[in-house]
């Protein structure tokens, strides 16, 4: 079910979990700023989550409410992991699914990367 992205902040999600320790993930990168690790039902040959390490619901709370620091710390965080994992010459995609409409199911905001194969048009017509 997708979630609420006006709701605030809920330090039970899983992904909050995940950032604590609680529960395992494989992790492939972590700085002060970002956490990435493999989405556990890979949609492509290379599906990895990078997610922020403060209490954003989504991209818009993010985008509305992160400092500068961890903005920037978040969005090359994004870029390293691509690069890391091999992506930038043969292309890739990153998603950020925000709300109802956007089918976001987890409540802390998270970019997909997608990659390791032709992922075709954006979106099912
Ligand atoms: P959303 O629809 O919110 O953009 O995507 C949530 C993503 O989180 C899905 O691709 C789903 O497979 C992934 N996911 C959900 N629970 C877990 C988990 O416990 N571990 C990992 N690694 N990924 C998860």
């Amino acid at each position: 079910m997708p979630i609420d992205a006006t709701l605030p902040y809920d330090d039970t999600n899983i992904f909050a979990r995940i950032l604590r320790g609680e529960i395992p993930s494989t992790r492939v990168y972590e700085d002060a700023f970002a956490l990435a690790f493999h989405d556990i039902a890979p949609q492509a040959p290379t599906h990895l989550l990078v997610i922020p390490k403060g209490r954003y619901v989504s991209w818009d709370d993010f985008a509305a409410k992160a400092d500068d620091a961890e903005i920037a710390g978040f969005v090359r965080a994004v870029g390293h992991v691509a690069r890391e994992a091999g992506l930038v010459e043969p292309g890739y995609r990153l998603l950020a699914n925000i709300g109802g409409h956007g089918h976001q199911e987890v409540p802390h905001l998270h970019v997909h990367i997608f990659g390791g194969r032709q992922l075709g048009a954006m979106l099912p017509r």
